[in-house]
């Protein structure tokens, strides 16, 4: 049986940017993911400006520009008869996630075509698919079955067309949803939207369209360090989602390090890592959720964007 100080559970952004923090930081850790990258999945391909960030501290914003990324400069938001355009201070990507999460699992140690079914704990050790480790992080995303949440009825739609949008993100709020398109590698835009189960069959009759769902937004309780969208789904509005994973996955790394070289248990190692969470993305969350009960009153909501200064848009989105 293989010993590690960490398994991850998914190599996606979440869990391949926790590993490559962790080999970083000298300990011995592998994410074990269902996938074989590349591999197309649903999602806005937004990354925005605080993303890049990340990206940044990970050593991978020029593999992923010399992948294709298109540089991302203003935002346009529509709902109703109301419009506004704004520049961002700083530059966000736009990269299909087919490419994307190849760049961020390459050199680093995720087993591909590796599902884990199921993990047992014998006091402080953790037994997952043959192998033992001291701590297990969730990285498995929304769907994650080690950590669990409460449903929502919303689902994601997603196709690539060819041609652009140029520089710009576009985003529109209609009757049953909301979402937009972005420009990705090799001259095409991804387009993405969260539209209510009720109405999906109306946006599915094409071809090239992905589905997944049901979203999930809030955790609850679990036995595991969650990170991702395993710790909790940031709503696609804010165009969060892939920075609040890479910031999570980084942000455990960090904690489980240090717990490990200072002999902390488990608990403690989660404890420490939920509190940071909560203060670092609580706010987020709460935004998240009223603009989607606001996305109800859709009057309301479009006078609400006719009004809000840019700067607070430009908060929401970097
Ligand atoms: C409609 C929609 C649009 C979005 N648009 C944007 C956007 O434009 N910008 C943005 O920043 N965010 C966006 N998001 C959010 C973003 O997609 C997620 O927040 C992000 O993918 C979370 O990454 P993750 O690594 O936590 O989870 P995931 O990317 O879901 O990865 C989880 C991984 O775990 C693996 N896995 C699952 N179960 C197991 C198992 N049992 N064993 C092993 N592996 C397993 C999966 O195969 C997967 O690769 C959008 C989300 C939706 C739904």
């Amino acid at each position: 049986m293989s010993v590690h100080d960490v398994i991850v559970i998914g190599g996606s952004l979440a869990g391949a940017a926790c590993v490559r923090r962790l080999e970083r930081m000298g300990i011995d850790a592998i994410a074990l993911e269902r996938d074989r990258f590349p591999r197309p999945k649903v999602c806005g391909g937004f990354l925005s400006p605080g993303a890049v960030d990340c990206l940044g501290r990970l050593g991978l914003v020029d593999e992923i520009l010399d992948a294709g990324a298109v540089e991302v400069t203003s935002a346009r938001v529509r709902a109703g008869s109301a419009e506004v355009e704004f520049p961002f201070k700083r530059r966000g990507l736009g990269i299909s996630r087919t490419v994307l999460d190849e760049v961020v699992a390459r050199h680093t140690r995720v087993k591909q075509g590796c599902g884990v079914q199921e993990v047992k704990r014998h006091g402080r050790m953790f037994h997952v698919n043959g192998m033992e480790c001291s701590v297990v992080i969730d990285a498995a995303g929304k769907l994650s079955r080690f950590t669990k949440r409460r449903g929502a009825g919303d689902f994601g739609i997603q196709y690539v067309e060819p041609g652009t949008q140029g520089p710009v993100l576009k985003f529109s709020f209609f009757d049953h949803g909301y979402g937009g398109s972005v420009s990705v590698e090799r001259g095409r835009s991804n387009s993405c939207f969260l539209v209510k189960k009720d109405a999906l069959r109306q946006y599915v009759d094409r071809e090239d369209c992905l589905v997944t769902g049901p979203l999930a937004y809030d955790r609850l309780p679990g036995d595991f360090i969650a990170v991702g969208d395993a710790a909790g789904m940031v709503d696609p509005f804010c165009g969060e989602g892939m920075r609040h994973a890479l910031e999570t996955g980084m942000l455990a790394a960090q904690i489980v390090a240090q717990g490990i070289r200072r002999g902390a248990n488990y608990e403690e190692m989660k404890a420490e890592y939920e509190a940071e969470w909560r203060r670092r993305w609580a706010a987020k969350r709460v935004v998240g959720a009223m603009i989607r009960r606001l996305l109800a009153h859709r009057r309301t909501f479009a006078a609400g964007l006719r009004v809000t200064p840019v700067w607070l848009l430009n908060r929401m989105w970097d």
